[in-house]
């Protein structure tokens, strides 16, 4: 049996991603994707772009954002799908979201200064796409350019996280806000990479109870953060839940990203896949 290759979760240049939407459409459809969703960070500036270049394209379409919320002290993403990117609420809560980002940026230059390393705001502007979201992958392309570190992956290991140069601890939404702002604009909520949270079993089970109850109804199974285990892992605990599963690389950069858009491993087939519950809410390219 075909199993739909849907890629609901990928970021442009609207946000932390290298690739314009157009050019991020494109490579989409040439790697195989049928149903794609633009995720970009705390912004739905490029939904309608992505919307029109995946129909150029041939593809299906789901609108997307992940939204940057604090949970029990950390950072937590959540994958808005199939909203209305025009709703006035949705809009006025990303832009707060994004608010204190420039602010944030600034002391994370201020931090890495302190071991050394000079100009990183500036260095890391020139990456930014959308002066709002200047986020830590600019800086961390910032610290690869000036050959700080030798990839990305090394960067957030010595670098940018909690204890390390460059970490500024930062409040985002609260989880119950975002999965308001997602729904009230009627989309679905999901929690995204679960497998990524340092939380104990049972904060994380706090996450999923508490998400639920906001009326967050997915889950992202299969991503380019998990492994095989992990797969079964959020299987399980989608099925335990009773939460619709979704599937998405998380690309950024053709160079950057392990994971090429549309290349996962199918969903399991004792899911049910969140797009099954978005039908009317795709555009559909024929
Ligand atoms: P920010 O929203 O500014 O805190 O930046 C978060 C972004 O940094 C994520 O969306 C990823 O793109 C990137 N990131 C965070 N942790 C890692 C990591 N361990 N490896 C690679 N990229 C990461
Ligand atoms: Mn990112
Ligand atoms: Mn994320
Ligand atoms: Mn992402």
């Amino acid at each position: 049996m075909h199993l739909l290759n849907a890629d609901l979760h990928s970021h442009s240049t609207v946000s932390d991603g290298t690739l314009e939407p157009e050019a991020l459409a494109r490579r989409a459809q040439a790697c195989g994707v049928e149903l794609w969703a633009l995720t970009d960070h705390d912004e739905v500036g490029g939904q309608h772009r992505a919307a029109a270049a995946a129909r150029a394209a041939g593809m299906d379409y789901l609108t997307g954002c992940e939204i940057s919320v604090t949970f029990a002290d950390v950072t937590v993403h959540i994958v808005g799908l199939g909203f209305d990117p025009d709703d006035a609420a949705l809009q006025a809560g990303l832009q707060a979201t994004r608010a204190g980002r420039s602010a944030r940026a600034r002391e994370m230059a201020d931090s890495l200064a302190r071991v050394g390393i000079r100009g990183a705001y500036e260095g890391a502007l020139k990456y930014v796409g959308n002066p709002d979201l200047i986020s830590r992958t600019h800086f961390g392309r910032f610290l690869v350019e000036t050959g700080v570190c030798g990839d990305t992956h090394e960067v957030f290991r010595r670098y940018l996280t909690e204890g390390k140069p460059g970490y500024v601890p930062h409040r985002w939404a609260r989880l119950g806000d975002a999965v308001r702002w997602i729904t009230g604009a009627g989309g679905i909520a999901v929690v995204a990479h679960p497998a990524r949270y340092p939380f104990t079993p049972t904060v994380e089970y706090a996450l999923f109870t508490e998400f639920i109850a906001h009326g967050g109804r997915g889950v992202e199974v299969v991503t380019g953060a998990h492994g095989v285990a992990e797969q079964h892992k959020y299987a399980d605990m989608a099925l335990e839940f009773g939460l619709l599963a979704s599937r998405g690389s998380d690309f950024h950069d053709p160079d950057e990203s392990r994971t090429e858009l549309g290349s996962l491993p199918d969903l399991p087939g004792r899911l049910q896949p969140v797009w099954g519950a978005l039908q009317d809410r795709i555009r559909r390219a024929t």
